[in-house]
Formats: C-alpha cells, structure tokens, sequence
C-alpha cells in the first residue's frame, strides 16, 4: 500500500491561513499534516509573535519556519550577508524588488519552502494546502480548488476558495483564535512590513522603526527601496518624499502605489498564497 500523501499548510501569518491551518487541524488532526512559514525577515514583529503562538492558540502542530539563505552567493560577490534574507536578497540583486521585478516572493518565499518539502518529502507525494479565497479578486475566482503544480511538484489544494471574508473572521472566533492583530490596527493585509505593493494609505501606517529600516536598507543596497514615479512630480523618491506624500489625500493621487489592482497582486498573493 503506498504512503498518504504529505500533507502541508503555507501560512503567512494572514487570516486566511490561519483558519486554513485551523481546519486542517480539524480536518486531519494535530498530527496529521505539517505547517511551514517562510521567514522573510521583513515581516511586522507583531506577525513573528502570532506565529510563533499560533500552534498553542489552535493547538495546532509546530511550524516549521525556513529562510532563504543568500550568503554563498554574496560570498561569490564579496559581500558579507546580513543574516536578514530580505536584505541579503537586495544586496545580491543590488536592488529593491518592486511590481515590475517582483522577486522577492520566489527567492524568500517559494524556494525556501520547495527546499524544505524536498528535504523531508522523501517518496511522499505531496498536497500543499493554500489559504486563498475566490472572492479576493477576479483572478483569484478562476482558479480550480485542486492543480498539480510543476515548481513543488506536488499537488495544490485550495480549500477555502469559496469561503468569504465574514466565514473566515467567524470560523476563526469559533476555533477560539483571535486574529492577526495588525487587521485591527487597519492593515488590510499582512506579509513583509512593508510589502512593495502597499498602498498609500498602507504607508500612512507605518510606525517611525518601520522607515527607519528602509532608511537603513536604501542605504546598504545604494539604491532607493520606492521606484521612480511613486510620487508625483519626483523621479526617484528619498523616503521624506515618500513620508510626505502618503499624508496627502487629494483625489487622483490617492493611487496605489505599484500596482494598478492592490488586490490582485501577483504571484505573491494570488497565486502562491504566500502573502496575505
Ligand atoms: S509580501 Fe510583498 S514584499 Fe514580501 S515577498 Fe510578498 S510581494 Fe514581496
């Protein structure tokens, strides 16, 4: 008889996948099925802190968390990594991701998690389980509850693709697991603080530590972390501009900032359920 499938939950720290891995609880027991969280080292301490408590709130299984590791080939560079994958990432690439290059959610999500599947996954095959909802955008509403994905080369599970936003929130309250509490303090979505798709109002948000680390970083990779554009009338943005210009709210320049649909964004989101 062959072995049962590897069983894994991609969490993010989100609602969503949050009450994916509540009903996996639910659906296999403590014991059967694993729980992976990708590390980027650019989360929200308050996200780092949910996680971590996350298996005794739900009573749950442990997550294993991975990060991606950039130092050979910084090494290969001369340069000496950080130990921060997110900032590592963009001293490799000598760049700050952005919507046009997105790839940060490949190289600090999707491989850290399809190297961890291959070391444990043996001759399993394997079904991910992913967090997302049809009702988050029109892309996300065409996408099958099961495909066989190539990149983990395993099988891709879907199962709250028709829950909506109000059964999440209340399927958590019955399992007895609050919610991130960045949704209460306004955030619509949780992920890197900041993501390179965060909009306007998203960046209004940011507390003083969180510039600070952009500061920080615009310094390390010598280039600026917003690209050109972002704020109307200068070409490369320093963060004071940025600063500035997210306290304004006047009609055609409260825009997003990256992306034309905030709510469909690619690959991270919509299709990997990677970041919520
Ligand atoms: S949350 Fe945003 S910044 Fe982070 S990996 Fe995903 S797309 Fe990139």
């Amino acid at each position: 008889m062959s072995n049962p499938p590897l069983r894994i939950v991609s969490l993010s720290g989100g609602k969503d996948s949050t009450a994916l891995y509540c009903w996996a609880i639910r659906q296999f027991g403590r014991d059967g099925f694993k729980a992976v969280f990708a590390d980027t080292g650019h989360e929200h301490p308050v996200t780092y802190n949910y996680v971590r408590n996350l298996p005794m709130m739900a009573g749950g299984p442990d997550i294993q968390w991975v990060r991606a590791d950039f130092s050979d080939r910084l090494a290969g560079k001369g340069i000496a990594a950080s130990g921060n994958p997110f900032l590592d990432m963009m001293l490799w690439k000598g760049r700050a991701p952005s919507a046009k290059a997105q790839f940060c959610t490949e190289h600090v999500k999707l491989h850290p998690i399809r190297q961890w599947i291959e070391n444990i996954r043996q001759d399993n095959e394997v079904n991910i389980y992913l967090g997302i909802r049809a009702g988050e955008s029109p892309r996300r509403a065409k996408m099958p509850e099961r495909e066989f994905s190539e990149f983990y080369d395993a099988e891709i599970i879907r199962p709250l693709l028709r829950w909506t936003e109000p059964e999440v929130f209340s399927f958590l309250a019955e399992c007895g697991v609050p919610p991130n509490p960045l949704y209460a303090l306004g955030f619509g979505r949780v992920g890197c603080f900041p993501c390179i798709h965060a909009n306007k109002k998203e960046l209004r948000l940011l507390p003083e530590w969180a510039w600070a680390k952009l500061e920080e970083w615009e310094r390390r990779i010598g280039r600026s972390w917003f690209p050109p554009g972002v704020v109307p009338g200068v070409h490369i943005p320093a963060i004071a501009d940025v600063r500035l210009w997210c306290k304004t709210d006047h009609g055609g320049r409260q825009m997003n900032m990256f992306c034309s649909d905030a709510k469909d964004v690619p690959s991270c989101m919509a299709t990997w359920g990677a970041c919520e």
